[in-house]
């Protein structure tokens, strides 16, 4: 692939990508500020699926080190084509379990590890990479199964099994808000999940809450990574 350089056309893609990071970026300042909050304690995850490797090497440029991904046949060819790239590739979409072990090959982060079934496969896809895989807990803020997430009552189980698993770090708890929920809400109950967990897992500081829509309600909650798509990309397609 060849992006234009500084002495070819003027890269109109570059152009909308610099100002959607932008307009992000000062978000999460100014949401931080308000929270009292250091800005550096945050982390933005680009989430990049259905857009072009193209896009994802443009944003590299752009300083971004960190981005998503929600399903394993769209991620592992653009991890691969960009592996020159040195980012960190972070998996937020549900993970069928015939997938998860694959998965563990090029995945830093799992954001959406919610039942006990997918341990077993990623940390068997870790270890045969040689490679330590950090895992998030995703967890369902209403009782709606459909959209993934352990229920708070099976969260200090799954929690034990991952930290006990070869190849895989917990790192904290991940949620969606949601459809319809006050964002407040759904990401103080998180906290207060969160919380629970440090008391048996002091290492489990992560906290991955907060999309285009609702990444302040997630900063004033203590969110410490925020995935973040349409607002940088612009809207994708209805699938
Ligand atoms: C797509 C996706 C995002 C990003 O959503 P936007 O609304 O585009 O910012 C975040 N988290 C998960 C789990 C996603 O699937």
């Amino acid at each position: 692939m060849n992006l234009p350089t500084e002495s070819d056309q003027p890269d109109p893609r570059l152009a909308e990508l610099r100002a959607g990071l932008t307009g992000v970026r000062t978000r999460i300042r100014t949401a931080a500020e308000g929270a009292g909050r250091d800005p550096a304690d945050l982390t933005l995850v680009v989430v990049t699926k259905t857009y072009p490797a193209d896009d994802v090497r443009r944003l590299a440029g752009l300083g971004v080190r960190e981005v998503g991904e929600s399903r394993d046949q769209e991620a592992a060819p653009k991890a691969d084509a960009l592996a020159d790239l040195g980012l960190r590739w972070h998996f937020v979409g549900r993970l069928q379990s015939n997938k998860a072990r694959h998965v563990a090959r090029y995945a830093d982060v799992v954001h959406s590890l919610d039942r006990d079934s997918l341990v077993r496969p990623l940390s068997a896809g870790a270890t045969a990479a040689g490679r330590t895989l950090e895992c998030l807990l995703q967890v369902s803020l209403d009782d709606d199964p459909s959209r993934g997430g352990v229920a708070a009552g099976g969260l200090a189980g799954l929690a034990d099994a991952v930290a006990a698993a070869e190849g895989l770090v917990l790192r904290g708890v991940m949620a969606v808000a949601p459809l319809g929920a006050d964002p407040d809400a759904a990401f103080a109950r998180l906290a207060d999940l969160a919380d629970g967990l440090r008391g048996a897992h002091p290492g489990a500081t992560w906290v991955s809450a907060g999309m285009s829509g609702d990444l302040e309600a997630a900063v004033r909650h203590g969110a410490t990574h925020l995935r973040v798509g349409s607002a940088v990309l612009g809207n994708r397609p209805r699938p």
